[in-house]
């Protein structure tokens, strides 16, 4: 009975799973199409601050895309898609790139944190990525964070291991990106000395609400500092966000309560007309009505 349901559901959904598969097709097109153009593809930045002292630690860039058709896409679905059509280097590069330049003319001095997926390392493709960014921009070593997740940790464990090792040697920082929602996130800890945890969003909106969540973030606060490794609390988005992380022991805070990620000063333009062509085009199917929410920057 199982398997004829199976069959029967299968054969429900194949359509919308075809357009699904034509639907990441013609993305992985125009992707593809943006990288080369270089166009509708930005690196914005967001604030990571100093709990106690307010100052500007790091910021971290945020890959976007505007899709000539679609808008703005998230990376959480366009990153995935370049990962698994081999894009993702020419991407990272792209992000890397730009991150260092952009840094470089930072008056606070403060680091750039740049993600990198699990498909940039391989055979110290990586580091090579990293120290030609670093020699093309003549930004210091010292001043890149490069934020991995557990996902990209799994796999050729040991390799990935060894890349992070040299980048660490020539002074390079990295940091464990999502903390709690991996697997075998201790273990981790253990076999590499990571310089900075960021714990995951997901953590900090509930510690507000759910002692066993609080109990979490105190945890890896705890352990941070007895590994003499600062903690980030992603996601804070209220001042109560703010107090409980705080409270639990956080060294460092990134949210909306500080400020969005936003675009470099030359872009600021551009973005802010292709959200007006935004506006316009939602405003324009759904007729005469207003807009329901003001335009906002990804
Ligand atoms: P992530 O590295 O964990 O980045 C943090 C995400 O949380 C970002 O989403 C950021 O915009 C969002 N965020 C920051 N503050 C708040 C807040 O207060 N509340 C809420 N709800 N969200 C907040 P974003 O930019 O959509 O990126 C999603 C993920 O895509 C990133 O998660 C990262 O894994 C990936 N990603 C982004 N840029 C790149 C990139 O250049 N390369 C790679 N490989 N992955 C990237
Ligand atoms: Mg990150
Ligand atoms: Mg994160
Ligand atoms: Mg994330």
């Amino acid at each position: 009975a199982a398997k004829a349901a199976g069959k029967g559901v299968s054969r429900m959904f194949q359509p919308e799973m075809e357009a699904r598969i034509q639907e990441r097709v013609r993305l992985e097109a125009k992707l593809r199409d943006a990288l080369q153009k270089r166009e509708g593809l930005f690196v914005f930045y967001q604030p990571i601050v100093a709990i106690d002292t307010g100052a500007v630690i790091a910021r971290e860039a945020l890959v976007r895309w505007y899709h000539p058709q679609r808008g703005w896409v998230s990376p959480g679905e366009f990153v995935p898609v370049a990962e698994q059509s081999g894009l993702i280097d020419e991407l990272g590069d792209f992000v890397l790139n730009a991150a260092c330049r952009e840094a470089v003319g930072w008056a606070d001095g403060a680091r750039v944190a740049v993600n990198v997926s699990a498909s940039q390392f391989g055979e110290g493709t990586l580091v090579s990525a990293v120290q030609r960014a670093l020699a093309e921009t003549g930004l210091p070593p010292d001043r890149l964070e490069v934020e991995v997740t557990e996902t990209a940790l799994l796999g050729d464990e040991q390799d990935v291991m060894a890349e992070l090792r040299s980048l660490r040697a020539f002074g390079v920082r990295v940091a464990l990106d999502d903390f709690g929602t991996g697997y075998s996130s201790l273990a981790h800890l253990r076999a590499f000395p990571f310089d900075k945890i960021k714990i995951d969003g997901t953590f900090v909106r509930d510690a507000v609400e759910r002692p066993d969540c609080a109990a979490v973030v105190q945890a890896v606060a705890t352990l941070g500092r007895r590994l003499g490794v600062s903690t980030v609390a992603e996601g804070v988005e209220t001042q109560a966000h703010l107090d409980r992380v705080r409270e639990e022991g956080c060294s460092e805070v990134q949210g909306y309560l500080f400020s969005r990620p936003l675009p470099n000063e030359h872009d600021a333009p551009i973005v802010e007309e292709l959200n007006r062509v935004e506006a316009l085009k939602r405003q324009a199917a759904q007729g005469a009505q207003p807009p329901a929410v003001p335009a906002q920057t990804p």
